[in-house]
C-alpha cells in the first residue's frame, strides 16, 4: 500500500474516535473534578507568549502514531507560537520511516517540520539533547512520538514560563489506549518516586486544589513523568540539559526533576494543558547491548544528586553498589557550579510526603514514619477471597501461595480452596493463605505483582482498598488491574487508576 492510502485509512480512523472522546467533557459524565475543569475554558492567556520548538524523538515508532503527534501539534497550536517541530529519528530501522517519511514531510507538511537523523542509536536522552541543539524557539517542548495534543494545549504551558523562565511545566498526560487508540482523560495527579527510583503518580494534596483558581491552578510537582514537558530553551542549557552519560531510557526524568528543584527552579503540572500519550504495556525495544539502562542511569543520578540518601536506593538494590556507572565528574561539577541545594533540602521542602525508613531514618524523624512493628502481628481488618468484579474471578497464586516471588493471576473462584483466602491487615498488607504478602517492589509497573515475604515496612507491600472498589498500591501510586479480561491466563498488572471495570475488586468474606 502506498503511504497516502495507508495514512488516509489510519488517520481517519483515529480522528473519528478522537472527536467523540478527545476533548474534556464539561457537562455530562464528569466527576466533580472533571466538571470543574470546564473552568479552563474561562481562562485567558497573554497574546505575546514565547515561541515553542517542539522536539519529538523517536525510535521505530509506528508511522501513524508519529504523524498523529505531528498533525495534532500543527492543527492545535497557534501559528505564531509554533516556531518549529523537530523530529529526531534515533536511527530507526522501520522502512517506512526512511524515504517515505521524508517525502511525506517534504510534500505534505509545512516547512516548520524538520527531520534530524541520528547516525547511531543514541537513546532518548541524548536524542532529546540533539533535538534541542537544533532548536531556535524560545521554549523547548518535548513530546513522545505517540501523543495527541488536545485543544488549547500550548498557551497554558507557555504562560507560566513567560512569567518565570525557571518554571518548568508538564501538561496533564491523558491516556490513549494502546489497543483501541481511544483518547480518555486522566485524573489530576502529580509526580513522585519511590526509593527504587521509579517514578510514580501521587494524589494531589487537597489544599492545592482548593485555592481561588480551584483545580485549574498549577500544581507543584516533586517530579515529572519524563516524556512531556516544556522549558525555556536557554534555561535548559544553563541547567545542564541532560546527563549525556545516560543511555537509551530511564532515570533522566528524576535526574532533571531533582536538578530543577535543587538548583533554583520549579516544576509544575498545568491542569489546563492536556496531551494524550499511548501508554504501552511493554516498551517495544531493548537497548543495543541488552544493558539495564534504567539501573545504569539511576546509579549516575544517585551518585550525583542524592547525597547520603543514595543509601535508601542501595538498601533495595545492594548488588548495584559495586556496579560501574562511568564518569560523573562533569555532572558533579555542574551541581557545584549551579550552587544547588542538598537532597535533604529537596525532601524536606519539595517532597515531605516521602517516607524514609532504614539508613537515613533518624535524620528525618520529624516526618511520619512507617515503622517495622514486626514483633506484633498486625490486626486483621478483612479476610476472604478477592473477586475481580468484571470477570468474577479470584486473585490466586499462579503456582503455589508458598512460592516466593511467584506472580498472582485471576483464576476461577473456588469456595473450597483455602489458597485463595487473603488477609487484609491494619498495616495495609495483603497476605495470601497466611503465607506471603502481595508486593510490587523493584518491578516495572507492567509486570505482575508478586508474593514476597512480608516485611512490615509498608511501601511496596502497602495497599489500600478504596473508592470505586479499587486496590491501590501506595508506593507505585497505581491500581491493580486485570490486563485482558478475555485472556484465560488471567494476568494482573499495575496501571494508572482510571476507575474502569478492569480495576474493580471486592473482598468477599
Ligand atoms: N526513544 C528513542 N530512542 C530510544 C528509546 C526511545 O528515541 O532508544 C523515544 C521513543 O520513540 C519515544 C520516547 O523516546 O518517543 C520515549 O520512549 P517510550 O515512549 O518508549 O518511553 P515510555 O513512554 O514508555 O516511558
Ligand atoms: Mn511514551
Amino acid at each position: 500500500m502506498k503511504l497516502e492510502d495507508w495514512l488516509h485509512e489510519g488517520w481517519w480512523q483515529w480522528r473519528e474516535m478522537h472527536w467523540e472522546s478527545g476533548t474534556i467533557k464539561t457537562e455530562q459524565n464528569c466527576g466533580k473534578q472533571m466538571c470543574e475543569m470546564g473552568r479552563c475554558k474561562e481562562k485567558s492567556y497573554p497574546m505575546n507568549l514565547p515561541s515553542a520548538s517542539i522536539i519529538v524523538c523517536f525510535y521505530n515508532e509506528a508511522l501513524s502514531a508519529l504523524l498523529r503527534t505531528v498533525q495534532s501539534v500543527l492543527n492545535r497550536s497557534p501559528v505564531n507560537l509554533l516556531h518549529e517541530i523537530i523530529l529526531v529519528d534515533d536511527n530507526s530501522d522501520f522502512t517506512n520511516l526512511k524515504s517515505e517519511l521524508e517525502e511525506y514531510i517534504q510534500n505534505s507538511l509545512p516547512r516548520k517540520v524538520r527531520l534530524v537523523r541520528n547516525s547511531e542509536r543514541e537513546g532518548l536522552i541524548r536524542g532529546r539533547m540533539i533535538g534541542a541543539s537544533h532548536a531556535t524557539g524560545d521554549v523547548l517542548v518535548f513530546l513522545d512520538s505517540h501523543c495527541e495534543v488536545n485543544e488549547m494545549w500550548l498557551q497554558p504551558l507557555l504562560a507560566p514560563i513567560k512569567q518565570d523562565r525557571k518554571t518548568v511545566v508538564c501538561p496533564v498526560i491523558d491516556i490513549i489506549n494502546a489497543d483501541t487508540l481511544i483518547y480518555s482523560s486522566s485524573p489530576i495527579v502529580r509526580g513522585g518516586f519511590n526509593w527504587g527510583l521509579h517514578f510514580k503518580w501521587d494524589p494531589v494534596p487537597a489544599s492545592m486544589l482548593n485555592g481561588p483558581e480551584g483545580p485549574t491552578a498549577a500544581i507543584k510537582s516533586p517530579t515529572m513523568a519524563g516524556g512531556l514537558f516544556a522549558m525555556n530553551r536557554n534555561y535548559f542549557n544553563e541547567l545542564g540539559q541532560y546527563d549525556s552519560g545516560m543511555d537509551i531510557w530511564g532515570g533522566e526524568n528524576l535526574e532533571i526533576s531533582f536538578r530543577i528543584w535543587m538548583c533554583g527552579g520549579r516544576l509544575e503540572i498545568i491542569p489546563c494543558s492536556r496531551v494524550g500519550h499511548i501508554f504501552r504495556k511493554r516498551r517495544p525495544y531493548g537497548s543495543p547491548g541488552g544493558q539495564d539502562t534504567m539501573a545504569h542511569n539511576s546509579l549516575r543520578l544517585t551518585h550525583v544528586w542524592m547525597d547520603e540518601y543514595k543509601e535508601q536506593y542501595f538498601a533495595l538494590r545492594p548488588e548495584l553498589r559495586v556496579q560501574n556507572y562511568g564518569d560523573i565528574s562533569e555532572r558533579v561539577q555542574l551541581r557545584k557550579r549551579l550552587n544547588c541545594k542538598s537532597f535533604k533540602w529537596y525532601l524536606d521542602n519539595v517532597y515531605p510526603e516521602m517516607q524514609v525508613i532504614g539508613p537515613n531514618e533518624k535524620a528525618r524523624m520529624k516526618q511520619p514514619l512507617l515503622v517495622n512493628k514486626a514483633v506484633k502481628r498486625p490486626k486483621v481488618r478483612q479476610r476472604g477471597r478477592i473477586r475481580h468484579l468484571q470477570t468474577s474471578k479470584c486473585i490466586s497464586a499462579q503456582n503455589h501461595p508458598s512460592q516466593k516471588a511467584g506472580i498472582v493471576v485471576v483464576k476461577e473462584c473456588d469456595l473450597s480452596d483455602p489458597d485463595q483466602i487473603w488477609v487484609y491487615d491494619e498495616e495495609h498488607e495483603l497476605i495470601l493463605a497466611n503465607l506471603l504478602c502481595l508486593d510490587m517492589a523493584e518491578m516495572h509497573s507492567s509486570d505482575s505483582p508478586r508474593l514476597m515475604k512480608c516485611h512490615g515496612s509498608g511501601g511496596s507491600q502497602q495497599w489500600t482498598l478504596g473508592k470505586n472498589n479499587r486496590i491501590y498500591q501506595v508506593s507505585a501510586g497505581q491500581c491493580l488491574q486485570v490486563v485482558d479480561p478475555a485472556d484465560i491466563k488471567g494476568y494482573i498488572a499495575m496501571a494508572i487508576c482510571d476507575g474502569s471495570a478492569a480495576q474493580q475488586w471486592q473482598i468477599e468474606s
